[in-house]
């Protein structure tokens, strides 16, 4: 959120002013009779907050109030608003848009520098592309002081900013490193009365896989803010995302899983267009209590009408997987109330095949390919 990211920012010397989180109208009153006039800012993962109506200006204490108990609650982009930054209200003469990436597709890292901020970038983007500078950054040179001055340069940032905006730009960069961040973002990056640069908001994509060096980064989980299930199932140690759809999907590795949610969704249109529930991968050990509780987290989406179960023995074989099904059904007992398919093939799979059919689980359908039981989930689902 803005207000963490600035967090990030102040430690690594990135002008900004962090001004105080509130939770309720009376916490954003007492900050504002602190600050003075003040913006009172929605704190949600997502941008347009602005244009949403969750970005407004007090002047006293009590407009800052009123402010907040209107933006407290409101939903932006199907976020439900849970606190607001009370921050100084600044003095913009421009906005501009900065931000480091990481770029996937070239193998780099990625600069992007507009004197076009303020607005979302990517209109900027179609309609004056020229003014949204792109400058590729090699992972293995990073950016040095020469590096951001080529940067600076290029943007075309005012003159009286250069060396403000050089020393922003590689500020922002060690943010960007030694956070382990895939995304560092300020838009708007405002020149303020008196030509000062400031990065009035903020926006950081930390990498999880990085989380192990990071401890301080516990801090940004906010419980609230999560999805039940995306906790539930974290907590449980499982790779899982919550969709949209209405058939749960379990799989055993994440290519076997992206490519069953395909698989589903295309089978889906033969079925009054129903959609994966969930991505879930229970990886390598798919043993009864590993498959109980992906079972218990997909069960817990009322959304979910039929589960798929999509699983390639290989270090763990198909009839370990098999016991495993089994196993997690007793230990969910009444608990299991939506249809499964069952599609299992790879090692053992004979072996495998024979445990579900000696168990015959009413809830259980063994389908023997990966589309004809896709085929059959979407079936169930839409029943
Ligand atoms: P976003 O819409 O979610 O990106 O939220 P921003 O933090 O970028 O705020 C949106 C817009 O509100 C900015 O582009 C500014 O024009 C304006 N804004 C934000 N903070 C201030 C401030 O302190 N003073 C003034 N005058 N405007 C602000
Ligand atoms: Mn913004």
């Amino acid at each position: 959120m803005e207000y963490q990211a600035k967090e990030l920012f102040a430690k690594h010397d990135v002008p900004v002013t962090l001004g105080i989180v509130a939770n309720t109208p009376d916490e954003a009153q007492a900050a504002a009779e602190q600050l003075g006039v003040v913006v009172v800012k929605a704190q949600v993962k997502a941008g347009g907050r602005g244009k949403a109506g969750g970005v407004k200006l007090a002047k006293t204490p009590e407009e800052a109030r009123a402010h907040a108990e209107a933006i407290l609650g409101m939903e932006i982009k199907g976020l439900r608003v849970n606190r607001v930054l009370i921050a100084p209200a600044a003095s913009i003469e421009e906005e501009y848009y900065f931000s480091f990436l990481l770029d996937r597709a070239n193998r780099k890292y990625l600069c992007i520098a507009s004197v076009e901020g303020g607005v979302e970038i990517e209109e900027v983007a179609k309609t004056n592309p020229e003014a949204v500078r792109q400058t590729p950054i090699d992972a293995g040179t990073g950016v040095d002081e020469a590096k951001a001055r080529e940067i600076v340069a290029d943007a075309k940032f005012p003159e009286a900013l250069t060396e403000q905006a050089v020393q922003m730009v590689l500020a922002l960069w060690k943010v960007f490193v030694e956070e382990d961040a895939t995304l560092v973002e300020v838009n708007p990056l405002a020149r303020l009365a008196g030509d000062k640069l400031e990065a009035l908001d903020g926006k950081v994509s930390l990498d999880e896989n990085a989380e192990f060096r990071h401890e301080d980064h516990q801090v940004f989980v906010i419980r609230d803010e999560e999805d039940p299930l995306e906790a539930q199932a974290k907590d449980k140690n499982l790779n899982y995302v919550k969709l949209d759809g209405s058939v749960g999907i379990i799989g055993n590795g994440a290519g076997l899983v992206m490519s069953t949610l395909d698989v589903v969704a295309y089978a889906g249109e033969k079925h009054g267009g129903v959609k994966p529930a969930n991505f879930l991968d229970i990886g390598g050990g798919a043993n009864a209590q590993v498959m109980a509780d992906g079972l218990h987290v997909i069960l817990g989406d009322e959304q979910v009408k039929a589960v798929f179960v999509n699983v390639f023995g290989g270090i763990t074989a198909c009839d370990e997987v098999a016991n495993g099904i089994v196993g997690a059904l007793d230990i969910l007992g009444d608990e299991a109330t939506k249809p499964l398919v069952v599609r299992l093939d790879g090692n053992n799979v004979d072996e495998g095949r024979r445990i579900l059919n000696e168990a015959a689980h009413p809830l259980v359908t063994m389908v023997d390919t990966m589309d004809g039981a896709a085929d059959k989930a979407a079936e169930l689902a839409n029943a």
